[in-house]
């Protein structure tokens, strides 16, 4: 197939290929981070509560400014996402329809080697996002949830969203991509995402205990980073915050603390559910606002 069945299969118009990129983005968000919420916060909340890394659940407050933010830069991606393919569609990139081409190997290939450039750009962003300068504009609207749910996967402010956005035109400008590559890598994208959002650690314990911790990122890490407000930069891999040494010294301890817990005498009793109101009465949006940009300043 070339490239005009392609798209004249998904689309005639720019008006329904925007359309129709935007309802495949948005639509990948709300299965995914709907279906963690469902499973983490309803049916397996009291099953699952022993791994939750944070303790206490994330506020009403808290999800609804997650939802909002993500729908906005889902709009951002859809747009990026589109231009991308306009672009693609004239051969200024490397992504080609015809999977004869360069081969299943290659398909494949191509896919492993997109997460590795994904998250290579996203530490490096990620690390330039918190410099004091850039933090308020580009970074803060994330930080807004110090602990984060499933929904905070895309909760980015416009900015953000732009240069998290960049992957598509840099993985397709650098590597030769089929679409249902660059499809399936972002499947790999919204799982990790989603997972290291939803609050939970699912990781087995004795992962911490081999050499499989230099390797893989683990929610507890990205927990700590909404919680601690810098350190812990990465998102697929640990490998680019060990090379930098920015892991938090006790994410290692904070990781086998969570997966040590007994699975009985974790159950989110009367007493936990008046510490969480307490805590939500102590935290009003506008002062914990404030507190992230000082933190990030001060931390910085
Ligand atoms: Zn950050
Ligand atoms: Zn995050």
């Amino acid at each position: 197939m070339n490239d005009m069945d392609w798209v004249s299969q998904f689309a005639v118009s720019l008006d329904e290929l925007i359309s129709k990129v935007t309802t495949v983005v948005a639509l990948r968000y709300v299965i995914f981070a709907g279906l963690a919420w469902f499973l983490g916060y309803v049916v397996m909340k009291r099953r699952w509560i022993h791994r939750k890394i944070i303790e206490r659940m994330p506020t009403m407050t808290d999800m609804r400014r997650e939802l909002l933010y993500s729908i906005s830069s889902i709009l951002i991606f859809g747009l990026v996402g589109t231009l991308t393919i306009l672009v693609a569609l004239r051969g200024s990139t490397l992504m080609y329809w015809d999977v004869g081409q360069y081969g299943w190997p290659w398909f494949f290939a191509s896919i492993g080697i997109a997460i590795f450039l994904h998250d290579t750009y996203f530490y490096w962003t990620h690390r330039l996002m918190h410099h004091r300068r850039l933090f308020r504009w580009m970074h803060r609207v994330h930080h807004l949830s110090t602990n984060p749910s499933p929904w905070a996967a895309y909760a980015f402010g416009p900015l953000e969203a732009v240069v998290q956005a960049g992957i598509f035109p840099l993985a397709v400008c650098l590597l030769p991509m089929h679409p249902l590559a660059f499809g399936l890598f972002m499947v790999w994208q919204i799982t990790f995402n989603v997972a290291g959002h939803t609050g939970y650690e699912f990781h087995p314990r004795w992962l911490m205990e081999t050499p499989l911790r230099y390797i893989l990122n683990t929610p507890t890490n990205h927990v700590m980073h909404h919680e601690k407000m810098s350190g812990n930069y990465g998102i697929y891999f640990n490998i680019w915050d060990r090379l930098m040494g920015t892991n938090h010294a006790t994410y290692e301890d904070r990781f086998r603390q969570v997966t040590s817990r007994p699975k009985s005498g974790h159950e989110l009793g009367a007493e936990r559910k008046s510490k969480q109101e307490s805590d939500t009465k102590a935290e009003p949006m506008t002062s914990h606002s404030e507190a992230v940009r000082e933190l990030s300043i001060e931390e910085y």
